[in-house]
Formats: structure tokens, sequence, C-alpha cells
């Protein structure tokens, strides 16, 4: 930004942006500007943090591997190195993210949080305030995430616990609770492999399990359970393809339900598409529930200053909390007057309709369907903006696609303070 809009000057700076406002540095975000910038349309990247890939830079723990083969988690027009291996390490995914910025020069403004953005029906323009400045623009993308803020529900008694209490993206490693008796709240994905790698670093997790959850292998005889499950979707109907993998996982995994892990009535590709609700895909907890080594819980009564009551009268003690609760969407904090997303803020429409609202929103990432879903949102907004991109271009002849000119310094002060 100019030297003339300095953070601390008292007035905001108002600039007019040629090309969409993009909210959100993370894949989704550099996914979508990549898709525009090979159409010729600039856009400008608005994120909160310091850094692209945020959530994977700083609020995953440090074993995280992806839980896709590489194949599912490539965003358009740039594979992952081929000696990268099939699950790339947080790190690999970390730097094959840079490598993407800075093949398709995409310049975030970091440390700008979008705080409010409404769209004008007056002039139909989106007006986006950040810390910094406001912004203008005829196209507004959401790509903020639906892993946006972590999601800590009402537990009776945790602010009483006299040790600490970490969500898991605050959670980086298990050395930090050495020899301590560790109590995971939470059996997802990341509730899982936290208890996996506390049990690494000598602790001793107890995962508390309330809800059903489906255990599946990660791979089933070398091949990635989630590729079997997408090409026999190609041919199969969705509860023909759940009965598969269920008969295959308990060929491969056993009885899970013996071990405390009930699995749903509805089936896992069929949860995961009405409630969003992922499978667990297992890289080794299993084996540790199995030999004991992570315990599974009831429901937790009351968080005690000492440790946990639980629903079925027992009381233990902990060191520690984990709140391997999930994340959530924080749309509805800063999108105002705009009825397009849920108060969960997910958009209404399912996929494949959710990636475009009215008045020239788009969103990105809201999918539930991990990377995959982000690169097909991110096609079809490029595409869909580009196309009105070039009809206004031959119209006034003014629209520029080069980067440096296309955001335009409007006025130093606010226009409706
Ligand atoms: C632990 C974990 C592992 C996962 N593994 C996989 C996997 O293996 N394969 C897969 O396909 N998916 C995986 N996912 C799911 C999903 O693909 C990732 O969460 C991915 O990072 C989503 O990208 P995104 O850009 O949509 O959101 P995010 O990565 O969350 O990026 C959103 C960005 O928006 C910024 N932001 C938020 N609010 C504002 C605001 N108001 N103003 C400005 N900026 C803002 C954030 O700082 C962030 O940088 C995983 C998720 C988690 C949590």
């Amino acid at each position: 930004m100019g030297s003339s809009c300095k953070e601390q000057e008292s007035k905001k700076c108002v600039f007019w942006v040629q090309g969409p406002i993009l909210v959100g540095a993370g894949p989704s975000g550099l996914a979508v500007s990549a898709c525009l910038a090979r159409q010729g349309v600039p856009c400008l990247v608005l994120e909160k943090s310091d850094c692209i890939a945020s959530l994977w830079q700083q609020r995953t723990y440090d074993r995280l591997k992806l839980h896709l083969p590489k194949q599912f988690c490539q965003l358009p027009f740039m594979d992952f190195p081929e000696d990268f291996p099939k699950y790339p390490t947080k790190h690999q995914f970390i730097s094959y993210m840079e490598s993407y910025a800075s093949h398709f020069s995409i310049k975030p403004r970091f440390n700008q949080a979008v705080q409010n953005a409404q769209f004008d029906s007056g002039s139909g323009l989106w007006r986006v305030k950040t810390q910094v400045a406001d912004y203008i623009s005829r196209w507004l993308i959401v790509a903020t995430g639906e892993n946006a803020e972590p999601a800590i529900p009402e537990i009776l008694g945790l602010d009483k616990f006299h040790g600490p209490v970490v969500h898991t993206s605050g959670y980086k490693s298990g050395s930090e609770f050495r020899n301590q008796k560790v109590l995971v709240i939470g059996c997802g994905n990341s509730g899982m492999e936290v208890s996996l790698d506390l049990c690494r670093h000598n602790a001793a997790p107890h995962m508390v399990v309330r809800n059903t959850v489906h255990v599946l292998p990660r791979e089933i005889l070398g091949f990635s359970t989630f590729g079997i499950a997408m090409s026999l979707l190609k041919w199969l109907p969705l509860k023909v393809v759940d009965k598969i993998l269920l008969l295959a996982s308990s060929l491969t995994l056993g009885n899970t339900e013996q071990l405390g892990l009930r699995r749903p009535k509805t089936g896992p590709i069929e949860l995961k598409n009405a409630t969003g609700k992922t499978p667990v895909l297992d890289v080794g907890a299993l084996s540790q529930i199995r030999s004991g080594k992570i315990k599974i819980t009831e429901t937790v009564k009351e968080i005690t200053r000492n440790g946990a009551k639980f629903m079925d009268g027992q009381e233990k003690e902990f060191d520690s909390i984990i709140l391997a609760t999930g994340y959530k969407s924080n749309v509805p904090t800063w999108l105002k007057s705009c009825d397009f997303f849920t108060k969960d803020g997910m958009p209404r429409r399912e996929f494949p309709e959710g990636w475009k609202g009215e008045n020239g929103l788009y969103t990105v990432g809201f999918t539930r369907r991990g990377l995959l879903g982000t690169a097909s949102d991110a096609h079809k907004i490029a595409k869909h903006i580009s196309d009105q991109w070039r009809i206004m271009n031959k119209e006034t002849n003014t629209c520029s696609s080069n980067n440096s000119s296309h955001i335009i310094l409007l006025q130093k002060s606010l226009l409706h303070p």
C-alpha cells in the first residue's frame, strides 16, 4: 500500500479495486487467484494473518500429514513435485503453497482482517472494510474457510481446571505433555492423531468418545480408501459404495464397536455429504486403542479442578485437557446483510451449487469436500468473473490486467464514516 495510507493515520483510505476482492489467503484463496490470473483478471487478496496458508503454518500439529493422497489435494494448474511422498507432510504442503503463490505472483495484503463486507444496492458494489482501509469492487470472493475459528463447546466446569486446556489448533507436539495424563475431548481425525502423538511421547491419552464415529483404514490393499471410494462412485450408487467400504473396513480393522467406537447408522460417505462429518482415516490410533495405550472414555459430565467426572459416575484426574472439538466458519461475523450463508457460516446451497451467490458474491472452500472441492469451485468462479471482465473490458476499454494498476486510491477519508 502507498506510503500516504499508513495504519497510524487517523483517516482511512478508500480504494477502488478493478478486479474482485478475495478474502483469505489459504489454499482456496490461492487457487481462485491463480485461476483468475490465468484468465488475465487481477484480484486483491486480503489476509488477516501475516502469511499464506495460515491454518497450516500456524494452527496445525507437527506430525500432520495430508489425510488424502496428494493427487486429491493439488491446486489447479500445478501438481505436487514428483519426489513428494503419497501423503505429503504439513511442511511439504506449505512449501508447495509457497511455490504456488510465487509461481502465480500472488501477493496478498497481510495483516488485514476483513471486519465488515456489505453490498450496496444503490451503487451495485461491495464495500469491504479492514482495520487499514476500505475497498470497493463489483465482486467479493469469500475464501475464509470452513475451519476459520476453533469450535469450543460449553463444557461444565472447564474454567475451573487447574492445568492447561489447549484446542488442537494450538497443539504442536506431544513432547509438551510427556508423562502426563491427558484428557482428549473429541474423536475425529484430530482427536485420534493427537492421541497417537501423545502415545509416541510417553503421555497417557484418554479420548472421550461422545458420538458415533466411522473409522476407515487409510488404505485397503495398498490403495487409498478415498481413491477407491471415488472410483466406485463413478459406477455404483452411494449406498452400495458405503456398504463396500464398511465391509472392507471390518475385514481390515475388525469390529471397532468392541473398542468403544460405535458406528453411525448412516454410511460414511452419505453421512459426510449430509452433515460434513468426515470419517476418521486410521493412521495407527486404532492399534494403540486395542493395546490400551489410548483409553476410550465415557462422555464428560463435568470438569473438576483436578480432572473430570464422567456420565457413568467415575471420576479421574488429569494433568492437561486437549479439545479436539473441530472448527467453524467465521463468515457471519463480518459478512453483513447477506442471507446466502446460514448462521453457521456455510452456504445455504449445497455442492455443486454453493459457489455463487447474488450480486457478484462467490464462495470457495465451503464444499465439505476438502481441496478437491476447492479446485472445482476455483475454476467455476474464475470462468464466471472473467466472462464479465472481458465484456466490461471491451465496453469501457479501461480495465487493466496489470496487477500494479488495478487498485486505485479514491480518497483518504471514509466516504461514509
Ligand atoms: C488438520 C486438518 C487437516 C486437513 N487435511 C486435509 C487433507 O489432507 N486433504 C484435504 O483435501 N483437506 C484437508 N483439510 C480440509 C481443508 O482442505 C483445509 O482446511 C484447507 O486448509 C482449506 O483451505 P481454505 O483456504 O478453504 O481455508 P483455510 O486454510 O482455513 O484458509 C482461510 C484463510 O482465510 C483467512 N481469514 C479468515 N478470516 C478472515 C478475515 N475476516 N479476513 C481476512 N482473512 C481471513 C485465514 O487467516 C486463512 O489464512 C484439513 C483440515 C484440517 C483442519
